[in-house]
């Protein structure tokens, strides 16, 4: 959806709100996906020199644990808002996807504000243990597998620190 910017701080008087989906489960996000376009509610009042600008996301992404790979789901649901000065327009560092009418994608916008908050690594759990580095199955699934004896120096530290911590 584009929001002519430039049209509303030249003439608006009122606010103008408009709820709309992003659909953004074509786009490549790295590592997840969306499995439905987001929800999103768009709102702009006008101020004594300009305009704010309130944007709500809310996405359901998919994506594989980091750690054990299992597949997650995970909801987002943030607010952004912005304060726009006439003379942003003409900024060429402006921070909104605005073309040369001073039209903002809004689409493009909902996708920029997802790379910013859905973190880089995903995890099924804050704790999860990840996959046996012998044999392969998940750890939290119980498997039976001794460390490797040339690993023991490694976990001899890695003692040493726990008692440091504790
Ligand atoms: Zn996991
Ligand atoms: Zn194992």
């Amino acid at each position: 959806m584009q929001f002519d910017l430039r049209a509303f701080l030249e003439g608006a008087r009122k606010p103008y709100e408009a709820h709309f989906q992003a659909d953004l489960t074509q786009s490549d996000f790295g590592g997840y996906t969306l499995a439905a376009p987001a929800e999103c509610d768009f709102t702009a009042t006008p101020t004594d020199d300009g305009a704010a600008l309130l944007l709500c996301v809310k996405a359901q992404i998919h994506a594989e644990c980091a750690r054990c790979l299992e597949p997650l789901t995970q909801e987002y649901c943030f607010e952004r808002d912005y304060l726009i000065l006439p003379r942003d327009l003409e900024d060429p560092d402006f921070e909104l996807p605005c073309n040369e009418q001073g039209c903002i994608d809004l689409d493009e916008l909902v996708y920029q504000e997802l790379i910013f908050e859905v973190p880089a690594v995903l995890l099924c759990s804050a704790d999860c243990q990840g996959l046996c580095p012998i044999c392969g199955k998940k750890k939290a699934a119980g498997c039976t597998c001794k460390p490797a004896a040339d690993a023991a120096p490694v976990d001899a530290r890695l003692s040493i620190l726990k008692q440091l911590l504790s």
